[in-house]
């Protein structure tokens, strides 16, 4: 293959080129995302029902599985444009570094103060919050990326933010903390004793050092006992991978561009967001029967939803108040080993990202930390980025697989999101740079204990 045209180091579009509209992939699934159920009536959630939790705009944007394009409110625009388009980047550095003949290209959403791909829903939501006259939001977040998202997004609309932090990481990243105080959020470690569901897990687990589940579980009762207050999420959810979608477009616009077409995309997945915006444009070509594109999930060995999850409906959350998802699921009591540190660490995956697997239109591969973090070092020593540990988890495979090529020889383009830095993570990186960083894989047993106690839904 010839390149006709010099390919840049980085493509950037101009800001008129950032999508205009987000992208619903749901629209051209034939097999659509299985709905949220009440876990009471085991019905599907109606808009009403879901009211109470979210935005009215947003819950419409959760139900709506048939419009293909959604406008971009103009206020939202004018804050992507701080720090959007963000660039599309020919790894040339590492390709050299690792001999490949392949074409490795990522898509580097962690050039905004938050550090990931996040504030790109987080202004969103804390938009419909704002335009419904709403006092405030409340969410959990457990390494820090989305806490610090919204708040940043809530300080811009002047709207109040309480954030639940997982013990641990409230604990462990201090700094994180301080980012979302100076952006004006208030930020409790989870679990508290200010809420019910808080001092009850306090009370059955004591010591606990929380999980995203438990945090999930006391913003909810928070936003749902609070007047003026909604609750808002950061992955997982349908509206979130929407809003995610500007991504992909923007990647897609870059490519076509120079007339490039990917043979493989990768992304890393906790809760599936930054994955599903990345390929949402790509799966709708494959969806539509236009082309065909080899897209692969990377998540930790350690937290595996896709690879040996069950699709099967589950809790969202540890206190059981959301509603249930049909998604791949460790089942919500799963909590990854103490010596997890490299993120990704939700039990459940993204309802959209989750039908589509199972429908055999991707693939999932897990790895193991301590590999994720050599590519990181690899990867930070020739491309200069410092990755988030959940990136990288796709710079690893996309590694891998820029290595295959070197084997059998074949010129494969490879696109693969690089979701955030990892300056908020050294703790991580100073326990691999010790040598001291483990691996460790749920035995068979550990995850049917959690699957055991999955709820019961005949359907
Ligand atoms: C939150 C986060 C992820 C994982 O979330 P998804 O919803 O799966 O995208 C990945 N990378 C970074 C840097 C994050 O902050």
């Amino acid at each position: 293959m010839s390149e006709e045209k010099k390919i840049p180091y980085k493509i950037y579009l101009s800001e008129d080129e950032i999508p205009r509209q987000w992208y619903n992939v749901r629209a051209d699934m034939k097999n659509k995302p299985a709905p949220l159920l009440n876990p009471g009536t085991l019905k599907p959630m109606t808009f009403d029902e879901l009211r109470p939790v979210f935005c009215d705009e947003l819950v419409k944007q959760e139900l709506d599985d048939t419009t293909p394009y959604i406008d971009i409110p103009e206020e939202i625009m004018d804050f992507y444009k701080m720090y959007r388009p963000s660039p599309l980047v020919r790894a040339y550095f590492l390709e050299k570094a690792l001999g490949t003949p392949a074409k490795i290209y990522y898509k580097f959403e962690g050039n905004n103060t938050s550090g990931s791909h996040k504030l790109n829903s987080a202004i969103v939501q804390a938009y419909y919050a704002k335009k419904q006259g709403l006092k405030g939001v409340t969410t959990e977040t457990g390494a820090g990326q989305w806490g610090t998202a919204l708040s940043m997004a809530s300080a811009y609309f002047g709207i109040d933010c309480k954030v639940y932090m997982v013990k641990v990481s409230y604990e462990q990243k201090p700094f994180r903390r301080e980012v979302m105080r100076t952006y004006g959020a208030s930020v409790t470690p989870s679990p508290s004793m200010e809420t019910e569901i808080g001092r009850k897990i306090n009370a059955d687990h004591p010591g606990t050092t929380g999980s995203l589940g438990c945090a999930i579980s006391e913003a909810v009762e928070v936003a749902t006992h609070t007047e003026g207050y909604r609750y808002v999420l950061g992955s997982v959810l349908n509206q979130v991978l929407l809003h995610q979608t500007v991504i992909g477009l923007e990647a897609k616009a870059a490519l076509d561009k120079y007339d490039i077409t990917p043979d493989v995309i990768i992304g890393c997945a906790g809760g599936g967001s930054n994955l599903g915006g990345l390929i949402s444009p790509f799966m709708g070509e494959k969806l539509r029967g236009e082309k065909d594109y080899q897209i692969i999930a990377v998540e930790p060995a350690s937290c595996p939803s896709f690879t040996r999850g069950k699709y099967a409906y589950d809790f969202c959350d540890t206190g059981m108040v959301c509603p249930l998802a049909k998604m791949y699921t460790l089942g919500s009591n799963f909590i990854p080993s103490a010596n997890h540190a490299g993120g990704l660490r939700y039990h459940g995956m993204s309802p959209i990202l989750s039908q589509l697997y199972d429908d055999g239109l991707m693939e999932a591969r897990s790895v193991e930390q301590t590999s994720v973090f050599e590519a990181a070092q690899q990867f930070a020593r020739v491309e200069g980025i410092l990755p988030a540990p959940e990136s990288s988890h796709a710079i690893r495979v996309a590694i891998d697989e820029a290595l295959k090529c070197k084997e059998t020889g074949e010129e494969k383009t490879i696109l693969f999101g690089l979701t955030g830095t990892g300056y908020f993570d050294m703790v991580a990186y100073q326990k691999f740079n010790d040598g001291v960083m483990t691996d460790y894989i749920p035995t068979d047993e550990e995850l049917q204990k959690s699957f055991d106690a999955l709820p019961k839904v005949d359907l």
